[in-house]
């Protein structure tokens, strides 16, 4: 990570860890939390009594602005332990950059780099125990801020808390999804917050992504507001295609949030030789390129799963069966690079884990 002062934290420790009734075989996403939490206020322009305490619950006014208005940033990584007994982390710094390029979306405050990595450290080789040791387990971290004003006028907030809980989590759905495009609802729009991490974002999605679950598909293929014409992204994954050996993904338009499983693999299918096109991508492009039997691929990515293959693609009442995953050779070994990356095995050449 780029250099950045410490910071001196006090750490109370807990005297009642929840590790041992924990059972690790049978984790299910951000259902449980490791035994601490890093907390720091900010209150008239100065960050104030950071800490990292037992994980506990927490006390806000009824008339907290962001639970009213949404001004929220949240991000996600993850903590892995290496063969070799190292603990890591993969990319902070492009998540730390993300959560700043949202802030200033949402007029929140930017978190310092020092508060950001010093917290991750500490928390990671504080609750390193927590690091499930399952294949495909990790440790889920969730830093976020929200406005803390005890007011309910519509203005940013004078007040806010930065936090980051940790969770151990296992790996993401095993195997594909079955998706369908949403010619509906939207997400997000042109000058909307969609390339920020907050909120609002997830909460325009639950009921589109409920109507489609209704129906039997477990991701919904997000569309541009105006048309319903291009594809944006897919629930929380970046969206990606293979025609005829191309791989292709939507650009960042300011509506999609920029992913970074998305930038790892664009980055090594470039250096790997792949033609790699970031451009629009239409929903006819796609149905014509499976019609003619040149659509290879289609994948979601993400931190939860990095890849995750699509089945199917259901569009005005057809579904479009793509070719088995046994066979998708280009997302199936970025899949396995990224994967062994993050758990410290192989060469990081691009010095990406922490
Ligand atoms: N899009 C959305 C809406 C997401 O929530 C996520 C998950 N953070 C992604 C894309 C993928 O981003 P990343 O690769 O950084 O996890």
């Amino acid at each position: 990570m780029s250099a950045s002062k410490a910071v001196n934290f006090p750490i109370e420790r807990t005297q009642h860890s929840r590790l041992s009734e924990t059972d690790f075989s049978n984790l299910e996403f951000g259902t449980v939390n490791s035994d601490h939490m890093f907390v720091v206020d900010y209150k008239k322009g100065e960050w104030v009594d950071p800490k990292i305490i037992p994980f506990q619950n927490i006390s806000v006014s009824p008339a907290c602005s962001s639970l009213h208005y949404g001004q929220t940033v949240f991000e996600g990584m993850k903590a892995f332990r290496a063969p070799n007994g190292d603990l890591l982390v993969f990319r902070p710094e492009k998540h730390l950059e993300r959560m700043n390029n949202s802030n200033r979306r949402l007029c929140i405050p930017e978190i310092p780099a020092e508060y950001f990595y010093d917290a991750i450290d500490a928390l990671v080789k504080l609750d390193q125990d927590w690091i499930p040791n399952q294949e495909g387990c990790s440790l889920y971290l969730r830093p976020f801020i929200f406005a803390n004003d005890p007011f309910i006028g519509v203005k940013p907030s004078s007040a806010y808390k930065f936090m980051i809980f940790t969770c151990p989590v296992a790996g993401y759905y095993k195997g594909t999804v079955k998706v369908i495009i949403e010619s509906d609802f939207v997400r997000a729009s042109p000058g909307g917050i969609g390339a920020a991490k907050t909120g609002g974002n997830y909460a325009a999605s639950l009921l589109p992504a409920k109507l489609a679950a209704d129906k039997g598909y477990q991701q919904i293929l997000w569309t541009d507001s105006k048309e319903h014409k291009y594809f944006e992204e897919s629930g929380t994954m970046n969206l990606m295609f293979v025609i005829n050996d191309v791989l292709i993904t939507p650009s960042l338009d300011g509506s999609i949030l920029p992913g970074i499983t998305r930038d790892t693999i664009l980055t090594i299918a470039k250096d790997w030789g792949v033609k790699v096109e970031e451009r629009r991508v239409s929903v006819e492009e796609v149905i014509t390129a499976f019609n003619n039997g040149t659509l290879q691929d289609a994948f979601g990515t993400g931190t939860a799963a990095t890849i995750t293959q699509i089945a199917e693609i259901h569009h005005n009442g057809k579904d479009m069966v793509l070719p088995p995953v046994a066979g998708r050779t280009l997302s199936n070994k970025l899949n396995q690079t990224i994967v062994d990356l993050k758990n410290g095995i192989g060469e990081d050449k691009y010095n990406w884990v922490h």
